[in-house]
């Protein structure tokens, strides 16, 4: 009877050991269990030449040799044990090309049992698919092995595999690591208890009597050497590990190379143009010129509505409760049009974030990181400084708090300050009324205009924060560079439910967070704009003058806006007036500026309410806020709100920092007033000089 050679498969799970061990037995297989542990163990034979029979067994999935579960137990138990029946005469190690790396360092704890090893790398068929090629030669002399390029699928280098399994005599039974460099001293110690026995094998029964308690190995006995704790074992266990990545990645440093730009499945097809240097930014761009347009497009509809339903409901208000008590004012036009400040933007911003989320679930997200680091790390921004950039657009508020998983200090501080400079969902109700008020309707080449504005601004935003950025970063002290890995997770489709839940998310914080605001500072604003000191607004009919022409609409007009300059907050308006006069500013709007200082969002809250109290004796319909504005005239007859002044306003939205929980928010995560205070004495500089320069140049 010619001897029986032993063959143990033996690799990761998924690596295709079942495969290997069905190519190389074909039907010649059993299945039964091991011993006392419901575990499959499949044999079978493999007839080689010369009537030599291979006795295959096809061993459970096992990531290492420091066993976590009963199923890599089984693997490391027959391999501690010489007298089993099944110990093999030849371990074979089946990898994945693509995770060469993780498989191999089971490869090497195996290797160092001293069992002659053969690697099987399988999956060979997917090479050229993921761009990846090796050099069998050098890793066959690096790893002391004889390897076998497999593919089960394509029926390739399976009697290669037979071959080295007949000649496995000839194979080095070399170690890959010298275990003692783990700890010296125990290891030598370790050996002087155990003269005749093999380190590294002593080193994995004492490991695995730790994970499991005794097992039946009488010829090594571990019991008696005792000398470190599970967790001292656990420590040395990481530093072996370590160790095994160090040998491996300098060996695959060589002997592989991978190449995306060559791999041609879809993944990679997809990456390759969507992270590509020139094709990458433009689709980047055509998704979000998309997304601007859509969002006007499509938003327009439930807008008008939430417009004309608020408008007939103010109306309602006042028809109601005739009489025009003080009461009444307040709900109709302190209270109602605040709301309707507020809910009028909902639509627009839960577009925004559908569109957000669907970029995040997909995927493309992080292609977009990856694209956007090679632009940032001129700046002296990560590509992780593109999440709260982006989360910006909501709120700054989360957006600098985003900022926490950037490792660097210097990189994290940039992006904290230049964060606000993006447009953030408060100042859209202001864009969008500006927008709406100083640029024409009408399109170029399907484009509408008011959308490119819009999608302008944006890019203005993100423009000026990385102007910033790179500034500040040759200003700022600190010098340290770090490197990230972007993790590139499959494309897959959105799922409709996270998709649903981030826009309800979002647009709860906007409605309640900023919503809050806007309502308290438009009711404030109200009574500020309805009360006056002294005698020129209490008196206010003695002082206008009555011409014969005029119907009484017209002079009750004449004294609401002779009210409104008397009025609190139209005496701060004029006070500034001086000011933002060379912006193109009338002291009505500069009322909006000093509201907005607490807050942007309630600019648009603001000039409802104070044009509303402008005709509120009227009796009329309440107009909506945009087409008042638009008939906003100075003394002699000249527009408020043409395209120069629009543009200024703009600018200065874009570049102001008008948000009080920003800087409080800054100073919470800076630690400091500094910071918070040089942000915004610096951005409301930006912005006042970009505004004045806009305005004098355009009008
Ligand atoms: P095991 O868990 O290690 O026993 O792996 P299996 O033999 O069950 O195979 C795991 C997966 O890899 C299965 O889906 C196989 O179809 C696949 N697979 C196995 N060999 C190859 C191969 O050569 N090429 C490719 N592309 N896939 C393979
Ligand atoms: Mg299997």
């Amino acid at each position: 009877m010619s001897k029986q050679l032993n063959v143990a498969l033996i690799g990761n799970p998924n690596t295709g050991k079942t495969s290997v061990f069905n190519a190389l037995t074909g039907l010649n297989q059993k299945v039964g269990n091991y011993p006392g542990i419901t575990v499959d163990k499949k044999q079978g034979i493999c007839k080689l030449s010369r009537g030599v029979k291979a006795h295959i067994l096809d061993l459970p999935g096992t990531y290492s040799l420091n066993a976590s579960s009963l199923d890599e137990n089984v693997v490391i138990e027959l391999l501690l044990n010489k007298n089993d029946k099944d110990y093999p005469d030849v371990a074979i190690i089946v990898s994945d090309v693509e995770n060469l790396k993780r498989n191999l360092l089971l490869f090497t704890q195996i290797k160092d049992l001293k069992i002659p090893t053969i690697l099987v790398i399988n999956m060979s068929d997917l090479m050229t698919r993921k761009g990846i090629s090796l050099d069998i030669e050098l890793l066959e002399a690096k790893l002391h092995t004889k390897i076998a390029l497999v593919s089960t699928r394509k029926n390739r280098g399976i009697d290669e595999l037979k071959q080295l399994i007949e000649n496995y005599k000839t194979i080095s039974t070399q170690a890959c690591l010298d275990t003692t460099t783990i700890d010296e001293a125990y290891f030598q110690s370790l050996q002087k208890a155990f003269p005749n026995q093999d380190v590294y094998k002593l080193w994995l029964v004492i490991t695995q009597d730790a994970n499991f308690g005794k097992i039946n190995r009488q010829e090594l006995d571990v019991s008696k050497f005792k000398t470190k704790s599970n967790q001292e074992l656990k420590r040395l266990q990481q530093k072996e590990a370590i160790k095994r990545y160090q040998f491996i990645n300098t060996i695959l440093k060589e002997g592989q190379t991978i190449d995306r730009s060559k791999a041609t499945d879809l993944r990679s097809k997809l990456d390759r143009l969507l992270i590509h240097k020139v094709w990458g930014y433009v689709i980047f761009f055509v998704i979000l010129l998309t997304i601007f347009q859509a969002i006007y497009d499509w938003a327009t509809v439930p807008m008008d509505l939430i417009d004309t339903t608020f408008a007939s409901l103010a109306e309602w208000v006042k028809n109601t409760f005739p009489g025009g008590g003080m009461v009444t004012d307040l709900v109709a036009e302190g209270i109602v049009s605040g709301i309707g400040g507020i809910v009028i933007f909902i639509p627009q911003i839960a577009f925004l974030f559908l569109f957000i989320s669907i970029l995040e679930e997909s995927g493309y997200m992080s292609r977009v990181v990856f694209l956007m680091d090679r632009v940032m790390r001129r700046f002296g921004l990560s590509g992780k400084s593109l999440v709260p950039l982006i989360s910006g657009t909501a709120c700054a508020i989360p957006a600098v708090m985003a900022t926490r998983n950037i490792e660097n200090w210097k990189e994290r501080l940039i992006t904290i300050l230049v964060v606000p400079f993006t447009t953030c969902s408060a100042r859209l109700p202001v864009y969008l009324i500006i927008i709406a008020l100083v640029i024409p309707e009408g399109s170029i080449i399907g484009l509408n205009y008011q959308a490119l504005v819009l999608m302008a601004l944006y890019l203005l935003g993100f423009g000026m924060a990385i102007l910033s950025a790179y500034i500040l970063d040759r200003i700022l002290k600190t010098k340290h560079k770090t490197f990230f890995v972007v993790e590139m997770p499959n494309y897959k489709l959105p799922l409709l439910k996270n998709v649903i839940i981030t826009v309800i998310e979002k647009t709860k914080t906007f409605v309640f967070e900023a919503g809050k605001i806007i309502l308290a500072i438009s009711i404030i604003l109200w009574v500020l704009a309805s009360y006056g000191p002294g005698d020129k607004f209490n008196n206010a009919e003695s002082y206008v003058e009555t011409s014969a022409t005029q119907s009484t609409f017209e002079r009750d007009d004449q004294i609401a806006a002779f009210k409104l300059e008397h009025s609190y907050i139209g005496i701060v308006g004029k006070t500034i007036e001086p000011l933002i006069k060379p912006l193109g500013y009338d002291w009505k709007v500069g009322i909006g500026l000093v509201a907005s200082f607490a807050a942007r969002e309630v600019f648009v809250g603001t000039l409802a309410t104070i044009y509303s109290v402008g005709s509120a004796n009227e009796g009329e319909n309440i107009d909506t806020i945009k087409t008042k504005m638009a008939n906003e005239t100075y003394a002699d007859g000249t527009k408020v709100f043409t395209l120069a002044s629009g543009i200024s306003l703009l600018l200065f939205y874009a570049f102001a920092m008008q948000c009080m929980s920003t800087l409080a928010i800054v100073k919470r995560e800076t630690k400091s007033w500094k910071w918070p205070i040089l942000q915004l004495i610096g951005m409301t500089a930006i912005a006042y000089i970009c505004a004045l320069i806009a305005f004098q140049f355009l009008k």
